[in-house]
């Protein structure tokens, strides 16, 4: 079996060489010449076009920033669609809006081929260690034909439902995860202003009920000061606003995303689109003038 991997970014890099490791033939592509230069080196084969992994493959993977880059590399000129072949399977990981899910999944079953949208969590060390939680939608024949796969890039793949299921899944995902991280630096940046060392705060609470793995993860990157992405400002802006969308088809109100989005959104006037949405407590932090770091 080949394994087509298109988009060799945070995610899709260490993913696609977690595939190898596990004894897959892959081939690759992305726009970035570095990225697929580097999975080459891995042991990959170089394909030019989109349109060309899809003609080398059964399984053909996208990993790519949002809705407008999957429509592209699928129905673009040169992409998957020219190429596909009936039976083969895309499995798109991307997190976008599941109404393109569901608009692309008929586009490829016009060619005699199937997708299924299947979105991660757990961002780049879980990306690196294999250990990503994946949520699918599609049919039960088609994941059945590539859990095998996901399995070796995730700890865990639960089909939730039909097409688009896996993208609506991973929006609430997301609505958890920008909550819970508007929280902690609500709460560190209180305590800090009280005179609070926030790093003894972490310490007490991270075994208690306030403990989660988002906690576990970006409480120590706030307290080092480390902005690097992990997991981009820009692509939680995108995950909200595609929330939104998604609620405002659904006739209901978000207020607690529609607050973080616009805490995100002024971060990214302010030129921190690049940086990890752990650096949201930025935004406090500038309303308060402290530091959240050990005193
Ligand atoms: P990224 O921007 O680092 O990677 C995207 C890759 O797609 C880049 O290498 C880019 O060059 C490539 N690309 C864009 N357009 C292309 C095209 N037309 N043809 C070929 N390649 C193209 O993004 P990422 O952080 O790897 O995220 C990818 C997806 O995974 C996003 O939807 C994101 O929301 C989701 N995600 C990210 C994380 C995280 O922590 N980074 C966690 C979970 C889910």
């Amino acid at each position: 079996m080949k394994i087509g991997f298109i988009g060799l970014g945070i995610m899709g890099r260490p993913m696609s060489k977690n595939l190898i490791k596990a004894g897959y033939d892959l081939c690759v592509c992305d726009i970035v010449k570095e990225a697929v230069e580097d999975v080459v080196a891995c042991g990959a084969e170089k394909a030019a076009t989109s349109k060309e992994v899809a003609e080398k493959s059964d399984v053909i993977i996208t990993m790519l920033p949002n809705s407008p880059q999957v429509r592209e590399v699928l129905t673009g000129k040169d992409g998957v669609l020219e190429g596909i072949r009936p039976g083969a399977i895309v499995v798109d990981m991307s997190s976008i809006d599941p109404n393109v899910s569901i608009e692309l999944e008929k586009l490829v079953r016009e060619k005699g081929a199937h997708m299924i949208d299947a979105p991660v969590s757990g961002g780049e060390p879980k990306a690196v260690d294999g250990t990503l939680s994946i949520m699918c939608g599609g049919e039960q024949e088609v994941y059945d034909k590539v859990k095998d796969i996901l399995l070796k890039m995730g700890s865990s793949a639960v089909l939730v439902g039909k097409i688009g299921s896996g993208n609506m899944t991973k929006l609430a995902n997301q609505i958890i995860v920008a909550v819970n991280i508007a929280a902690m630096s609500e709460a560190f940046v209180l305590a800090t202003k009280a005179g609070v060392d926030p790093k003894n705060v972490f310490e007490a609470i991270k075994g208690g009920l306030a403990g989660s793995t988002v906690l576990n993860a970006k409480a120590p990157m706030v307290l080092n000061r480390d902005f690097k992405p992990g997991f981009r400002i820009e692509l939680h802006i995108k995950d909200l606003n595609n929330a939104m969308n998604a609620a405002e088809a659904a006739e209901m109100d978000l207020p607690l995303t529609k607050t973080v989005l616009d805490m995100m959104n002024h971060l990214k006037e302010e030129g921190l689109e690049k940086c990890d949405h752990s650096a949201l407590v930025r935004y406090y932090e500038e309303a308060e003038h402290v530091e959240v770091k050990p005193l």
